[in-house]
This record gives structure tokens, sequence and C-alpha cells, in this order.
């Protein structure tokens, strides 16, 4: 009994995080009850008073516990640590830290979350989206653009130009669009659901480029003669930074510009001799200017004192001699302008720096700054776009095409897919606005940013898998009739650009992420990287007695949460309670994991790409599940969004379980996964598996048109017309579903027998002339046939030579 008791005083000090002091209080008294209380042998207070006696001495007294532990530690952390390089320096400091930090924290706090304000548009916003974006799409057709034109029409690329398609992120001083984060992301969600090459054709101007940079870094007079440029569309900006050695490991571009003195317009200057060979540049073919990076030397010492200031960005028109761009790549076909550049002895001034000279070695932090931002906006909103057309498609494909006499989604296996559809574009959707809303509270949060591109293009590339499983040849037969078939062929591109994938899974978003969000592991870093050591050992100190606290507080939070399946968690009412108590517990577990991870990995983590992958997917997960329950709670608990809150929790949970199960089952240090194991889920992982009543209610929400089905795929491009593809569509499945009581009456009666069973045809003609259905009915019945044939039918093509 005593046992336990100590044992509970014990887990209560560490759940609420007390200071050492008062721990050394309250255990002298445990011991000192015991003592009193007689309940143990003589030898074994002895000892209990001996090991506390000690152990109390060592950790309060400050250069005791300097010499005995923390010295030791400081060296060991030292030698842990990796080195990093100073662009590995600059990419993990930049952007600012938000709801990554309370996940890091094991105590996420849902007020904070829930109190950040929705994202709105404004009605200027609102009006440019119901104008000039769907003027763009309605002049859009994809099969004719990358089948025929191989580029955008002329005019497309006119209006696009002219209605400042290029300036949405330029503000209105500057003759901008002035647009919120969220306003920029709906542009890119409409135009994406109608074309892949003009979605990335408008994305890339306003994401990481000239525009951005220009806005954060530009000296005035580069604000003032560009942005209004690139706004009114009289300029077409790219940026190069990959080649052909340098693509996941930018940093290491072997591109040069030589501080130097030369003739520029008839002056001598001091200028910069660049040469570059960059690939994969997008609207390069195409660009008056570009947005270069390359490697800055300054042998003369011209600009300074340093030999090679680094990374350095600048503007270059492409009209400068000695540029050669225009040659395409074909990135799997889509038509969106791609190619090479090279630059060969090019002179430019020194004041086409960007930010001026100033900035010269500047460049690697410019670029990630801005890459936090870009990131939570571009892939995320792409993936969106598509992922809606998906549904939306896939749904109505479902409800129409029959096999069996009955429509393809009725049957439990279509629905999976269905189901596995709608809740993955609906934890898009709730992911991109929460984290665009995020944007425009003035964040740039670098590891969600990595977060969402991974996990959007992901669930993109698993969405389509599914879209196309459910329209079978309709998906797979080219033509301008295919909804589908060119997303499947462009979602391996979202995933390979701004930090392909793999590599974003497995090396940034949980190495960036541990250093920036985590409360301890940078200051501590910074501490150890003293060159005053014994004032680093002093803070060092200080940071390891936090440290401790908040590990053992994780461990706490996370035993009581586990053996009580999260039920006692603070978590806000309603129907998503349970949700937010499971995430509660979730955190509390992935805080506790990341220092166990640290503990059993130490300096190997950089290497261990599948760990960190692993707790990638955990954060990555905990991210999506708060972005769900933040729509769900935003938007008052829609009782009919229910299916889809729990699809998208669902499919959460199933990444975070996955997660742990990896991470416990390959930690080195067994022990520590062990101590993981029955800390964080003393009764087992959660289980990710929806029950399949669930699943077939959410495959329901694709197949038959109702307010849900249009809010999940709100902001897409839905024309209207018969000539469409999506329009004819969309008429079959309201004519198929208007027609279902009048089959039915015919079913009914072949059935019991009034009618005999024959083809559609003879049973409709038996039915009309017994009077079972009426003359209006059998002309509805048989235009919704007819409309399904026409939304069914595949393009042919008197030769392939497409
Ligand atoms: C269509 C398209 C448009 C683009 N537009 C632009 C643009 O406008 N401007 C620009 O500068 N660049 C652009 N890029 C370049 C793009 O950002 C790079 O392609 C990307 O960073 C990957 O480089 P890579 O293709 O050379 O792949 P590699 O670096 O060769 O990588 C190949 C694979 O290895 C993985 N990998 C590499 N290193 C690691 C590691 N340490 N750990 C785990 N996995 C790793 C990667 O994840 C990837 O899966 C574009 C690329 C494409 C395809």
């Amino acid at each position: 009994m005593f046992l336990l008791i100590t044992i509970a005083v014990c887990w209560a000090l560490a759940y609420f995080r007390v200071r050492l002091r008062i721990w050394t209080a309250v255990l002298a008294a445990v011991i000192l009850l015991w003592t009193i209380g007689g309940h143990a042998g003589h030898t074994i207070v002895f000892l209990a008073w001996l090991s506390f006696m000690a152990a109390a001495v060592i950790l309060n007294v400050t250069d005791l516990r300097c010499r005995f532990i923390s010295r030791h530690l400081y060296s060991l952390f030292k030698r842990l640590l990796p080195s990093l390089s100073r662009t590995e320096r600059e990419a993990l400091e930049a952007g600012t830290v938000w709801w990554d930090g309370e996940l890091f924290s094991g105590r996420p706090d849902w007020e904070r979350l829930l109190g950040m304000p929705a994202a709105r548009l404004s009605t200027e916003e609102e009006a440019f989206l119901a104008g000039p974006v769907e003027d763009l799409c309605r002049m859009l057709d994809d099969w004719r653009i990358v089948t025929e034109l191989h580029d955008l029409p002329a005019e497309a690329w006119r209006f696009i130009r002219e209605k400042g398609f290029f300036g949405l992120i330029i503000p209105k001083e500057y003759g901008g669009m002035g647009f919120s984060a969220l306003a920029h992301s709906q542009v890119i969600v409409k135009i994406a659901s109608r074309s892949f090459a003009a979605a990335v054709t408008v994305m890339v101007p306003n994401s990481l480029g000239p525009a951005e940079l220009l806005l954060r870094y530009g000296t005035r007079e580069q604000r003032d003669y560009y942005l209004p440029r690139l706004a009114r569309g009289e300029e077409v900006p790219c940026f190069a930074l990959t080649g052909p050695d340098a693509g996941s490991d930018a940093a290491a571009i072997p591109d040069t510009g030589v501080v130097c003195r030369g003739v520029f317009a008839g002056e001598e200057i001091v200028g910069i001799l660049l040469n570059w060979e960059k690939r994969y540049i997008t609207l390069a073919p195409v660009a008056t200017v570009i947005g270069l990076a390359f490697r800055l030397l300054d042998p003369e010492h011209l600009l300074g004192p340093v030999d090679e200031p680094g990374i350095t960005l600048a503007l270059v028109p492409a009209s400068t001699p000695g540029i050669s761009v225009g040659s395409r790549h074909s990135p799997l076909g889509i038509p969106f302008q791609n190619g090479p550049i090279t630059g060969r002895d090019v002179f430019i001034p020194v004041d086409w720096i960007i930010g001026g000279r100033e900035r010269a070695g500047q460049g690697w932090i410019m670029l990630m700054e801005g890459l936090a931002a870009g990131r939570s906006i571009s892939l995320p909103a792409l993936s969106t776009g598509e992922g809606k057309l998906v549904a939306r498609a896939a749904g109505a494909f479902a409800g129409v095409r029959r096999q069996f006499r009955l429509p393809i989604g009725r049957f439990e296996g279509v629905g999976e897919a269905l189901a596995e559809i709608a809740g993955s574009v609906y934890l898009l959707d709730a992911a991109r606005t929460m984290t665009c809303g995020a944007v425009d509270l003035g964040e740039r949060p670098a590891v969600i940013s990595a977060i969402v591109k991974y996990q959007s293009t992901e669930h993109l590339r698993r969405i389509i898998n599914r879209g196309m499983d459910v329209l079978g040849g309709s998906g797979i037969s080219l033509g301008p009739r295919n909804l589908l078939g060119l997303i499947h062929y462009s979602s391996p591109i979202g995933i390979t650009v701004e930090g392909a994938n793999i590599l974003t899974r497995s090396m940034i978003i949980f190495g960036q992420g541990v250093i920036r969000c985590h409360p301890y592991i940078l200051k501590e870093m910074q501490a150890v990287a003293n060159p005053d050591t014994e004032t680093g050992l002093a803070e060092f100190d200080r940071l390891l007695a936090g440290h401790f606290r908040f590990a053992l507080a994780n461990g706490a939070r996370a035993l009581f949460l586990g053996l009580t399946c999260g039920l006692l968690a603070k978590a806000p009412g309603g129907t998503a309670r349970r949700y937010f108590q499971m995430t509660a517990h979730l955190a509390a577990a992935f805080a506790l994991a990341v220092d166990i991870t640290l503990l059993s990995l130490g300096g190997s983590l950089k290497r261990r790409e599948s760990i960190s992958g692993r707790m990638a997917d955990i954060l990555g997960n905990l991210y999506l599940m708060s972005a769900l329950l933040k729509t769900f709670e935003e938007r008052q608990q829609p009782h009919d969004e229910l299916p889809l809150l729990k699809l998208g929790c669902a499919e959460c949970l199933r990444g975070i379980s996955d997660g742990f199960y990896g991470l416990t089952r390959n930690l080195p240090l067994r022990p520590a996964a062990w101590l993981l194991r029955i800390l964080a889920f003393p009764l087992g992982l959660p289980s990710g598996v929806p029950d399949d009543r669930l699943v077939q209610s959410a495959a329901r929400i694709l197949m038959e048109p109702s307010a849900v089905r249009d809010r999940l795929t709100d902001g897409i491009y839905l024309p209207a017309e018969l000539h469409e593809p999506l329009g004819r569509l969309e008429d079959a499945l309201a004519k198929v579903i208007a027609a279902e009581p009048v089959e039915r009456k015919l079913r009914d009666a072949v059935k019991d027998g009034r009618l005999m069973a024959g083809t559609d045809m003879t049973v409709l003609d038996a039915g009309l002339q017994a009077g079972i259905i009426t003359g209006a009915e059998a002309e509805m019945l048989v235009a919704s046939w007819e409309a399904r044939r026409e939304a069914t039918r595949v393009d042919d093509f008197p030769s392939l030579a497409m």
C-alpha cells in the first residue's frame, strides 16, 4: 500500500512538473512516513535514506550537479551533436513555430487553436473568384492544351497577365491584388480543378520567386521597378535554383558569380560575372526575368573582407547577353512551361542582387524563409483542387454507372474507395484552410509547410489512384471525356517539387521539427556551442533540469491518458470531444517519444531516416487531426459532416498508430522502446479502422447531390454545360436519382410477377401498358438512361497520333 502511495506521489510530482526542491521535500516526507510507520525493515529504510540523501545533495547543489552530471552530459551532447553547416543551420532556423510547437509540448492548448479566427475571403476576393477565375477556367480545355497546343492558349496567357493573376500576392500599392493566403489558395484550387498546367503557371509567380523575394528583401528601387511590372504581367518571372548536380541538395549548387570589374552599358563598374547551368525551371522558357541562385565569390574583396560570401540571389533580365533560354522539358507530358537555362559569362551590376549588396551571401536564409510561407499554400491548394474534382467526378460516376443492375457505388468495395476519397479530401481541405489562416496571421510555419506539402501531395496520390479504380476503363481511356487521366499523370510532379517527398518525410519534417519546436533542444545546442565553456555549461545545466522535468511530465501524462484512454484529458465539449481527447493523449505520447528517440539515437538521428520518417508521420497526422477538429468546430459541428470527420480522424489515427508501432519495433535501445510502449500505450495502440457502416455512409455523400457534397467540393470549377464531361456527369447523376422511384416500381412489379422479366426497354414498355408507370415517368427513365450512356462513354480515335 505504502509503495503504491509512493508511486502515486512520484507520478503526481512528475505530472505537475514541480521544481526539484519540491520533489526533494515531498520525497523526504514520504520516506519519513515510511520510517515512522515501521513498514519496512531497518536495512531498507537505511538504504532508502542513504540513496535519497546522496541524490538530493548532488541534484540540489549546483556545483555538485554540474560536476557529476551536467558536465558529462554536456560533453556527450557536444560529441553526439551532428555538425551543422551554415546552410543547414539557416534552414533549421527559418520561419516560425506555431501549432507544431504545441504538439511538441505534449499538451496542445485547444483554446489557442479554437481561438484563432477562421480564415475568410473578402468581398473583393470572392468577386475575383466568381469573375476572372471562372472566366479563365472557361477558357481552358485541358485536353487541347495537353495534346494539341502543348501550352496554354494565347488568350489564356493574355488573360492571366492582364487580369493580375501573376500579382495575387503583390500589395495594391504596387498595382497587385494584395490577396490573403486563403484567397491565393482558393484561386489555385479552382484553376487546378480545371487544368494542372494553368494552375502551375499561375502558382509559380505567386509562390517562392521574384515577387515574394522582392517583397521581403528587395531594395526600394527594385520593388518600385519590378513589382508593378510583375503585377501588370509585363514581366514573366521564374526562379532558378536547381541544376544537374544540385537537386534535393540544393545548397550544393556549383553555379558561380565572381565579383569583378567589368563594362556594363558602356561604363566600367564593379559587377558579378555569372556562370550557371540550371534545369527543371518552371516558366523559364517564357520568362522575361530570372530569379537566380548562385554561389558568390569575391576573390578581390571588392564587396567586403570575405572570399566566399555564399549563396546569393539576383534578378536578371532574360535578355541579358550570355543567357540561353527557350528549350523545354516535358514534365510527364503536362505542358506547363518548364525548361533549362544556362548563362555563360553573364556580367551584371552588383545592384541586381535582391536586397542589394548588403544581402550578398544571404540567399539561402532568404530562400528558406520564403519557402516556409510559399510551401504552405501552393501545393496544398493544387492537391486539394484536384482532390475535390476527383471526389465530385468519382462520386457522380459511381452513382451513374451500373453493373450487376446496380449503381457501382452501392457495392461495398467501391464504397470503400469512395469513402477513402471523401475522408482524404475533407482532411486536405481542413489542413489547407487552417494553414492559410495561420499564414494570414503572420506565421511562416517552416515545419508545418513541409508537413502540409508532403501530406497533401501524398494524399492526392492515393485519392487519384482510388478515383481511377472507381472509373475503371473510363479513367484509363484518355481523351477529352476523361476527367481523371491527366490528374493521374501529373500527380508525381507535386511529389517531386518544393522538396521531394521522400526527403521531406525522412529528413526535413522531424529533423527540423525536433530542433525548432522542441522546447529545449535548440537552446541546449546553443548552450553547447557557446565558445565560453563555463557560461555554456551553466546554461546547459539550467536547461537540463527543465528538460528532465519536461520529459518526466510527458511520461506521467502519457501514462495517465493511456490508462484512461484519454477520457480525462481536458478537451472542448461537443460531438468531436472524443477526438480532441485522443489527440491530447497521442500528443503526450509523441512528446515522450521525441525524448526517448533522441536518447536512443543520439547523433545518429540524421542517418536513421526510417525512424525520422515515422516521427514525421506521427507529427504530420497529429497536425492533420488538429486541422480536422478546428474546421469541424469552426463550422459549428455540422451533423452531416460527421462521417467525414470520423473518416478523416480514422485515417490520421492509422498513420499515427503505424508510426508508433514501427518506432517501438525499431528503436535500437530496446529498453527505451519498451518504456515508450508501456508508458504511452499501456492498453494498446489506438485503432484507425473505421466501421463498415461509417464507410458506406461517407461513400453515399459523394454519390448523391446534397449540401454536404457541395461543401466538400466547394471552390472547384463546376461547368453546367452538357458538352463538358463534369457537367454531363452531374446532369446524369441528377437524372438517374430522379428516375430511381420509377425504376423501383418496375423492379417491384417484376419481382411480384405483375411484369415479365426482360431487357430494360421491354420491361418499361410492359410497365407503361400495364399502367404501372405513367408516360411522363417513362420519359424520365429513358432520359436517365440516355444521360447515363452519354456520361459513361469514352473517346476513341481514328489513329493514335494524338
Ligand atoms: C516539373 C518540375 C518543376 C520544377 N520547378 C523548379 C523551379 O521552378 N525552380 C527550381 O529551382 N527547381 C525546380 N524544380 C526542381 C525540384 O525542386 C527538384 O527536382 C527537386 O528538388 C528534386 O531534385 P531532383 O529531381 O534532382 O531529385 P534528386 O535530388 O536526385 O532526388 C531523387 C530522389 O532521392 C530522394 N533523396 C535525395 N536525397 C535524399 C536524402 N538525403 N534522404 C532521402 N531521400 C533523398 C528525393 O526525395 C527523391 O525522391 C522543378 C522540378 C520539376 C520536376
